[in-house]
């Protein structure tokens, strides 16, 4: 399984707090850097894109890509989201009036874009991998992702504060290479990391007791201003089971 996590093309990517990892080239999780962290060439291979939830941050490149991909011929482009999502994102971003509703154009028969529904638990095979949303907590509907392929899984939170059924599928999966998980916030600003359902580093040790495994477990989702301080906080845990995710890099399990 390769996970590139793209930042943006070129760009400062520490400082770019976009969410999008592409899955063996084909799969988008996410669409924050869709737009800006790949070439044209490479955005024309993607078919496939899983949201998380309808923040901007993981889906603000979605109207650019759709462009940047309309006149390529191919297959439609399949959106994965939940219900809510596919309302947000339809009312919100795709609306006539913020972007074209490309999902009516060029008509309806054949648009450019479908949204397919996801549902909690309920696994879905797309571009060879298997993939299980499941719901984690936070201000609007959002799942996190439990992706597997061949005799390797891995899971992602997306974004959320304190969580629950994410960690008891992570200690049910045997397969299990990695856990991603958000730390958004530095310690000092934790009244609006729960207020705005979000981890800091003193929440993710609360989450990392309900992980029963050892495992790598990648931090993600660190707000620009606060990166430094995290990675502090997170390093003065003295977990050797966590590391930083890196944008623009790319990870094979
Ligand atoms: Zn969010
Ligand atoms: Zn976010």
């Amino acid at each position: 399984m390769r996970i590139e996590v793209l930042g943006a093309f070129g760009g400062q990517s520490d400082r770019c707090r976009t969410t999008c990892l592409v899955f063996n080239g084909r799969l988008a999780l996410d669409a924050g850097s869709l737009a800006q962290g790949l070439s044209l060439e490479r955005q024309r291979e993607i078919d496939t894109i899983v949201l998380s939830h309808s923040h901007m941050d993981h889906t603000s490149s979605l109207p650019f890509f759709i462009e940047n991909v309309y006149d390529r011929g191919s297959a439609e482009i399949n959106v994965w989201a939940s219900e809510a999502t596919t309302y947000a994102i339809r009312r919100y971003l795709l609306n006539n009036d913020a972007w074209p509703d490309f999902t009516r154009l060029p008509n309806n028969l054949l648009p450019a874009v479908r949204f397919r529904e996801l549902i909690e638990e309920d696994p879905v095979v797309l571009e060879g991998l298997r993939i299980t949303p499941i719901a984690v907590e936070h201000r609007v509907p959002t799942f996190g992702f439990l992706i597997e392929q061949d005799n390797v899984a891995v899971i992602w939170s997306s974004d959320t504060g304190p969580t629950f059924r994410f960690w008891e599928i992570a200690n049910r999966t045997p397969n299990l290479k990695a856990v991603f998980i958000e730390t958004s916030f530095d310690n000092s600003m934790q009244e609006i990391a729960d207020l705005s359902l979000h981890l800091t580093p003193r929440s993710l040790v609360a989450e990392l007791a309900k992980l029963e495994r050892v495992l790598p477990i990648y931090i993600h989702h660190m707000k620009p201003p606060c990166v430094e301080k995290i990675r502090r906080e997170v390093d003065s845990l003295g977990d050797p089971r966590v590391r930083f995710l890196e944008q623009g890099k790319v990870y094979e399990f």
